[in-house]
């Protein structure tokens, strides 16, 4: 049986990873576990369990490699690795593949492009293993849809996106087990996905490539179905984004799949759980409507369906006595009603919810193909804080579009978002993405060069260090992770239900245990200082 080693180099950059160390997406796993359902033998480990372990690449057959496009140099570090240790075939997968950069620069043999399952359906049905399978493709010069492959002579063959894959066939439970080789993956975020793909098909009024909307409609106002395509060919989706095109509109993974998956998680320890998808409102959505769910606004989500897999959530053993945490990813502004606040607040009090705001100018928001304006994301935050979530905002700046009247909308909303009870905003620059309608305006320059923008950020800076000060003195419940790398004496934890990093001094026996810690100040915008006052229960 061919032997698959599968690693997760996602957000890796150049060999080390800088920020949101705390995160373990669903990618790798669900590829690991496709992997295994057509009988390859798959072992799932994260990037620096190989890096510093290089033995581990013996064993295998095939080194499969999961990536952003921002990680093309720790992808590389890998590969270089693997061809020393190891001369078996390099497959790659992940978001990065949809970069035509990422795919010259790097020595692979095949990658999986967009959606995988049902191109593994394909080869699978076909041939026996990975070797077979790229040994046919090469010599022949063919490729399947989703498949892109080097041949031996140096031609990149690309197959183009994968289908989007049926939402009965979202069934596949995401390896579980493996998570053991990620450092603390006991005190980490594990996403769970419960909807894949987006329901805004609204596009943006020009791309990157000229063409400009004719207005004609469809995209917001024809029938669900006619919304996939554009009479200009304009992308789906928000001019930035490219989940609408590479992910489809927005399907539902099934209740009970999604159950037994967290079920297991808790077994092996999991402290914290978010659940994964573009919208988490979209969950069960699709079910309210005929033809694909191509409407970001309209049906209202679908409260029956949210409130079945919540409460269901709510009575697996751990999350019922605390140990294990449920979170949600984003939501949209305009399925936001007081309805579905009462909801979220009854079963996710106290932990965040991510709206993408991205700027406070309802005219860059309309040319960019946003669902919602900034006064129903305003009254959306306020609905969720009223039932006690803690909203987070995305701001975006260096669009393209935006003028720095667009900006200065931004900077002055700050203030409202402050009084509304914002906890915390993500600003975040622009960067032009594959299969995105803004794929190939240039990357802006950075923030500092730009009197506006750089006012955006400071004014941003500035609103997160007073949100960390608030927290002064309130006691939170925290994960102990690891030590920390340079400060001696010092650990790190991560607050149960999500907030800034944690610095305590404790002893390193404390690591793998929950802990009530007081927050005594805020170090950084990201980072504040804690002491333990009692030790709970121990994970690992
Ligand atoms: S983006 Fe395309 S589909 Fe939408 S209104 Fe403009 S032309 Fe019509």
């Amino acid at each position: 049986m061919e032997k698959v080693l599968v690693v997760d180099a996602n957000a890796r950059e150049k060999g080390k990873r800088f920020s949101t160390l705390d995160v373990i997406g669903v990618g790798p796993r669900l590829v690991t576990a496709l992997f295994r359902s057509y009988n390859v033998s798959a072992k799932l480990y994260s990037y620096e369990s190989v890096i510093c372990n290089p033995k581990i690449m013996e064993d295998y057959d095939v080194l499969a490699i999961s990536f952003m496009i921002s990680d093309i140099h720790a992808v590389k570090k890998l590969i270089n690795l693997w061809n020393k240790v190891n001369k078996g075939l390099v497959i790659l997968g992940g978001g990065g593949t949809l970069s035509q950069t990422a795919l010259k620069s790097l020595h692979f043999a095949m990658a999986f492009k967009g959606e995988v399952e049902v191109t593994l359906q394909s080869i699978f049905s076909k041939y026996t293993n990975l070797r077979e399978v790229y040994e046919v493709f090469s010599r022949e010069k063919s490729v399947v849809r989703g498949l892109v492959i080097r041949t031996r002579d140096g031609k990149i063959l690309d197959g183009g996106l994968g289908i989007w894959t049926p939402k009965e066939r979202l069934s596949v439970i995401p390896a579980v087990e493996d998570l053991k080789t990620y450092p603390f993956y006991w005190a980490s975020r594990i996403y769970v996905e419960v909807v894949r793909g987006c329901s805004n098909f609204k596009r943006a009024k020009q791309t990157s490539n000229g063409k400009v909307c004719i207005n004609c409609s469809l995209c917001y106002n024809g029938p669900l179905n006619l919304r996939l395509q554009c009479p200009v060919g304009i992308l789906p989706g928000c001019g930035y984004c490219s989940v609408p095109t590479v992910h489809g509109p927005a399907r539902s993974r099934n209740l009970y799949t999604i159950l037994e998956e967290i079920e297991r998680l808790t077994k092996i320890g999991a402290s914290r759980i978010v659940l994964s998808a573009p919208d988490f409102l979209d969950f069960g959505r699709e079910e309210l409507v005929d033809g694909p769910l191509t409407d970001p606004c309209s049906p209202p989500p679908n409260i029956d369906a949210i409130e079945e897999l919540l409460s269901k959530l709510m009575k697996i053993r751990a999350v019922a006595t605390g140990k294990t945490v449920i979170m949600v990813e984003n939501a949209k502004p305009c399925l936001i009603n007081d309805d579905v606040a009462e909801l979220l607040g009854r079963y996710l009090k106290d932990t965040p919810i991510y709206i993408g705001l991205e700027s406070c100018s309802n005219n860059l928001l309309e040319k960019i193909g946003r669902a919602s304006t900034c006064i129903s994301a305003i009254n959306a935050i306020k609905k969720l804080k009223s039932h006690g979530l803690r909203p987070y905002i995305y701001l975006m700046h260096g669009l393209p579009v935006e003028s720095e009247d667009d900006i200065r909308k931004t900077i002055e909303c700050i203030d409202v978002l402050e009084r509304i009870g914002v906890e915390r905003i993500v600003l975040y620059r622009f960067r032009p993405i594959p299969c995105s309608s803004f794929e190939n305006f240039a990357k802006p320059i950075a923030a500092i060069s730009d009197a506006a923008r750089r006012e955006l950020r400071s004014t941003v800076i500035e609103f997160n260090k007073r949100q960390k000060k608030r927290v002064q003195g309130i006691i939170v419940k925290a994960i102990v992770a690891q030590k920390h790398p340079t400060r001696k004496g010092y650990l790190i934890a991560y607050p149960q239900k999500h907030g800034p990093v944690i610095l305590i001094k404790g002893s390193e026996g404390l690591i793998g245990h929950r802990v009530a810690v007081k927050i005594q100040k805020a170090i950084s915008d990201r980072l504040v200082l804690g002491s333990v006052v009692h030790i709970h229960e121990r994970y690992v």
